[in-house]
C-alpha cells in the first residue's frame, strides 16, 4: 500500500484509471523545496547549462535517432549498451564500465570525499521489441516515429545532454553522480539491471537517491511502486489420440478452468489490484489430446498484501483445476500436473511523499510551470523503493505516445522539450547538492 499520509490518501482516491497516474493536487507546497528550486534555477550554473542545452539541442535529437536505431530487445541490449558506454567514456566520466549484468555507467565526481554517497541517474537501454523489429526512425517535422523512441531511448539522449551541460556550465555537485544506461526494465527483464545495481553492483552501498528517467511526461513523478507477480503455468498430461483415447484427462481442460476461474476473481480498485490471463500456447495436433499446454498470467497491485492474496488465490485455482480434471476424466494413462514457474516478481512500496526527492522533484516540476502528477507505476524505481532508498521515476520532456507499439512516437519540438529537460536537471542538482 502506498504510505497513506493525508494527501497521498487523497491522491490514491483520485486515481485516473486510464493512465494509472494520480491526478493529485501538488503536495502541500512546501515552501522550502520551492525556494531551493528557485535558487537553483536562478543560479548562473543552471542558466549556463540550460543555455548550452538550447544551443546544442539538435544533438539530443540526433542521438535519440542514433540510439533508437540500435536494436535493444530484452536480454539483447549489448550493442546499444556498448555504444552508450563509448559515449559515456567520450564525455570524460570516470570508472566507465559495463557490469556483469550489462548495465553501462560512469561516475561524475562531486566535491565530496571519494567513496561518499552517490546519486544515480538512469535510463533503460532495453525496449519491448523483439529482434528483427524495424527500428528505423521516421521523421515528420518535429515528430520522430520508431519502436522504443520514447520508451526509453529519448531519455538516454537527454542523460548524455545533461552530462555535457553540467560540464559546459562548469557545475560541480557535492555528491558523486552515477550516470547509468541499464538493462532489463521491460517485462521479461524483470528489472534485472537495477536489481543487480542494488544487489551486487559495486556502488550498491553508496546509493543515496535514485532517479529513473522513463518516458516523456515532464510533469509526472512516479513515487509509488506497483508490484507484480507473473507466472507461466504448464499443464501436462499423458496425451493420446483424440478419438481412440477419448476419455483420458486433458491438460487443456484444467487450463481452461484456470482461465475461467481467475477471471471471476474480484479485486479492489483501491488499492488498485489487477490480473490478466494474457498468453497461451501448446497442443500437438487437432486430433490429439495435448500433452502440454501453457498459460501466462500477470498480477499487479499497489499493495503487497493484496498482491499476496491474489497470488494465493491464483495458485489455489490452478491446484483445484488440476484436481478437478483428474477427477472428471480417466487417469489410467497418467495424471494431469501443473508446472508453475514464476517469471516475474516486482516489489511493491512507495517513497514517502515527504521525502526530499519527492518534494524537490515536485518543486522542480512546478518551477518549470507544470502541475506535478504524482503516481504509482511499475518502473526501475521499484527496486530502490523496496529497499527504502529514495527513488522517483521522471520524464524526459516533450510529448509522446503509443509506447510499446510499432507506431510509437515522440515530438521533439524544442521549446517544450527544453522546458521539460529543465525539470530533470534541476531535480538532479537539488539532490546532488543537498
Ligand atoms: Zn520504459
Amino acid at each position: 500500500m502506498l504510505r497513506l499520509s493525508r494527501y497521498a490518501l487523497a491522491a490514491v482516491l483520485t486515481l485516473t484509471p486510464a493512465a494509472g497516474v494520480l491526478a493529485a493536487d501538488a503536495p502541500a507546497r512546501p515552501a522550502a523545496a520551492d525556494r531551493t528550486l528557485q535558487s537553483i534555477r536562478a543560479g548562473a550554473g543552471f542558466k549556463a547549462a540550460m543555455a548550452y542545452l538550447d544551443q546544442t539541442y539538435d544533438r539530443v535529437v540526433d542521438e535519440t535517432i542514433e540510439l533508437t536505431e540500435i536494436p535493444a530487445p530484452p536480454f539483447k541490449e549489448k550493442a546499444r549498451g556498448e555504444a552508450y558506454m563509448a559515449k559515456l567514456k567520450a564525455l570524460g566520466l570516470t570508472d566507465v564500465e559495463m557490469d556483469a549484468e550489462g548495465n553501462v555507467m560512469g561516475l561524475r565526481r562531486g566535491t565530496g570525499p571519494a567513496g561518499g554517497p552517490v546519486v544515480v541517474f538512469a535510463a533503460h537501454l532495453d525496449t519491448v521489441f523483439p529482434a528483427g523489429t524495424d527500428v528505423k526512425v521516421r521523421r515528420e517535422g518535429t515528430k520522430l516515429m520508431a519502436p522504443g523512441v520514447g520508451d526509453d531511448t529519448h531519455s538516454l539522449a537527454v542523460e548524455l545532454a545533461y552530462i555535457r551541460a553540467l560540464d559546459a556550465a562548469k557545475i560541480r555537485t557535492k555528491k558523486d553522480i552515477l550516470f547509468v544506461g541499464n538493462v532489463g526494465e521491460e517485462g521479461p527483464g524483470d528489472l534485472r539491471g537495477v536489481r543487480y545495481l542494488f544487489g551486487k553492483g559495486k556502488y550498491k552501498d553508496r546509493i543515496s537517491a535514485f532517479f529513473s528517467m522513463d518516458g516523456t511526461a515532464a510533469d509526472r513523478i512516479t513515487y509509488g511502486a506497483v508490484g507484480s507477480r507473473r507466472y507461466r503455468v504448464t499443464f501436462k498430461g499423458p496425451g493420446g489420440h483424440s478419438y481412440g483415447a477419448f476419455g483420458l484427462v486433458n491438460p487443456m481442460a484444467a487450463m481452461g478452468t484456470t482461465v475461467v476461474e481467475m477471471n471471476r476473481i474480484k479485486t479492489p480498485s483501491d488499492p488498485k489490484t489487477t490480473y490478466m490471463t494474457s498468453v497461451v500456447g501448446g497442443g500437438t495436433s487437432v486430433n490429439s489430446i495435448p500433452n502440454a499446454v501453457w498459460l501466462e498470467v500477470d498480477m499487479r497491485s499497489e499493495s503487497a498484501a493484496e498482491l499476496a492474496k491474489l497470488d494465493a488465490k491464483f495458485l489455489a485455482i490452478v491446484k483445484d483445476a488440476v484436481d478437478a480434471e483428474n477427477t472428471a476424466r480417466s487417469t489410467r494413462a497418467g495424471r494431469i500436473s501443473a508446472d508453475v514457474k514464476q517469471i516475474g516478481d516486482r516489489p511493491t512500496g512507495a517513497t514517502s511523499p515527504d521525502a526530499p526527492i519527492v518534494q524537490l522533484t515536485a518543486a522542480a516540476v512546478r518551477a518549470a510551470g507544470y502541475r506535478p502528477e504524482l503516481g504509482a507505476s511499475s518502473t526501475d524505481s521499484n527496486i530502490p523503493i523496496s529497499l527504502g532508498i529514495p527513488a522517483v521515476t521522471i520524464g524526459s520532456g516533450g510529448t509522446g505516445g503509443r509506447a510499446h507499439s510499432l507506431d510509437e512516437w515522440i515530438d521533439v519540438s524544442k521549446p517544450e522539450n527544453l522546458r521539460g529537460m529543465g525539470v530533470g536537471l534541476s531535480a538532479l542538482l537539488a539532490m546532488a547538492d543537498g
